[in-house]
């Protein structure tokens, strides 16, 4: 239904015979604000085959197959300009991608998911969502609550009080659904509705290099 480009600054969403253009998200460029990065310069995120959209493999512990492909992106390292690998904690500042308001917060099995609407319609007057997994909202992030593009809204959830092997990460993911879709029916269970939520490619919303290990990352 909707093919997107590799285009640089923009994304291209084909839809009939309509086209239409919705900026990339600065979300790296904010990532590196918040976290202070610059310092040492942010050259690239690095993503192992299992972190990317669609993947069928796990990339913790010990690999397998995912129980249904991977609704997202999956970040949890980047590169510094001097080639140093630093991995996200649970200090990290999390980004929103773009203006928008706080529709659904629910747990997942790593912290807590945020569903963020925004005024963004496809032809279709399907409206897009960004969703943040594995994180630790800030205490004033409430449903309804309107955020600018780039503000800070959680951190990333810690794993090891969980007694987990999973490396903390930020899981996001991006979504069109029906204009009126009520905030009470948000779910991860909705997201893998495809009769009502239409899943895309993460990196194609979002700015910033980055590299795909295929190794995989110790
Ligand atoms: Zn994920």
């Amino acid at each position: 239904m909707i093919i997107a480009s590799r285009a640089s600054n923009f994304v291209f969403f084909a839809l009939f015979e309509f086209e239409y253009a919705l900026k990339k998200s600065r979300f790296t460029e904010f990532f590196v604000q918040h976290n202070a990065i610059d310092k040492f310069g942010f050259r690239e995120w690095i993503f192992s085959p299992g972190m990317l959209f669609h993947s069928q493999h796990k990339w913790w512990e010990k690999g397998g197959i995912r129980r249904r492909p991977h609704e997202g992106l999956d970040f949890c390292f980047y590169r510094d300009m001097t080639g140093l690998n630093h991995s996200l904690n649970e200090k990290t500042k999390i980004p929103v991608m773009y203006e928008g308001k706080v529709a659904g917060i629910h747990d997942d099995f790593l912290g807590k998911s945020l569903f963020v609407s925004h005024d963004f319609y496809d032809e279709q007057e399907n409206r897009l969502y960004t969703i943040y997994g594995h994180t630790n909202p800030y205490p004033y992030v409430d449903i309804g609550r309107v955020f600018r593009e780039g503000e800070a809204i959680a951190v990333i959830a810690a794993t090891r009080k969980r007694d987990s092997q999973i490396l903390s990460h930020l899981h996001i993911s991006v979504a069109w659904l029906p204009k009126s879709f009520p905030y009470n029916r948000l779910s991860w269970e909705t997201m893998g509705n495809r009769g009502v939520a239409t899943l895309c490619d993460p990196l194609k919303f979002i700015d910033g290099n980055y590299t795909i290990d295929q190794e995989g990352i110790a």
